[in-house]
This record gives C-alpha cells, structure tokens and sequence, in this order.
C-alpha cells in the first residue's frame, strides 16, 4: 500500500502556498458541522502550480476510527477518490481534517500518519460554534521537519 501511495500522490513541487476561496472554506466548515463531534476529514483537490496549491474542489472521506479525537481514512477509498477526480483533470494535493479541542498543529498521531506520505497537504481545522481556525502543513521528504504552509483565501 505505501508504494501504491506514494505513486498515486507523487507531487512533483514543494508547495509553500495553499490558495482557495470562501466558498471552499465553508464546505469543508459545512462537512466539519454535520460530522460534530467526530473528527471529520476529506480530500483537498485542484492544481498545483509551481508552489501554489489551488484548492478548487473537496470531498469527504470516512473516518473509519468514528472517534472525537483521531481520524483514520479507509485507503482503497482515499485511493478510488483520487483516481476518479484525476480522471476529472483535479490533481491531489492532501487532506483536511478537523479538530475539537487543541489546536490546529498536527498532533503526535498526525505526525505518525504523515511521516507515511511526505510533501502532501495537511490542513487541519480547528472548530467549535464560536470560532474556525485553520492551518496547513507538510513534512520535508529528507528530514521530516514540519512546514507550515502560508493560506490565501481568495
Ligand atoms: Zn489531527
């Protein structure tokens, strides 16, 4: 599974900016809401071009873990997914998911995950009924040091 993975991502650029619109943002906030108060997660799909991601479409994953306070994706979903939207001309850039309680920094469980794909996106999105936070980021392929990613809403 891991090799399929890393082909099937296969990123070709370093991306430093994550670029989308209000109304992307309100879908993933609207697909947060209705999985409250489990954690809820999805793919981040568009184009990349040079070091800009453009997010220009999102679709829910399954949490597989139904949990409060991880999230775990079925992979042969995760893989279908991103092989129908190829189909569809949208390149993959990551995942989102969302988080209750904390912050939006990957937590240890999230590091462990995203050690298994480098140089993908993880936005993580911090929700309550008061306040959304968001943040995105990427380990480095060499040294797993963690990037954050700068966010432009457009
Ligand atoms: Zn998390």
């Amino acid at each position: 599974m891991y090799d399929t993975s890393r082909s099937i991502v296969n990123l070709q650029e370093k991306v430093n900016n994550l670029i989308f619109s209000k109304e992307i943002l309100n879908e993933i906030v609207s697909i947060i809401r209705r999985r409250y108060p489990i954690e809820a997660c999805g793919l981040l799909l568009g184009k990349i071009i040079g070091d800009n991601a453009y997010i220009l479409k999102v679709d829910e994953l399954k949490n597989v873990l139904g949990s409060t306070d991880s999230f775990w994706i079925d992979l042969r979903e995760w893989m279908n997914k991103i092989l129908k939207y190829k189909r569809q001309g949208y390149e993959y850039i990551g995942i989102f998911h969302s988080h209750y309680r904390g912050n939006v920094i990957p937590s240890m469980n999230d590091l462990e995950r995203m050690i298994e794909c480098p140089e993908e996106i993880w936005m993580i999105i911090k929700y309550t009924s008061e306040k959304v936070e968001y943040a995105a980021w990427r380990l480095d392929d060499k040294n797993f040091g963690l990037y954050k990613i700068n966010i432009f809403i457009k």
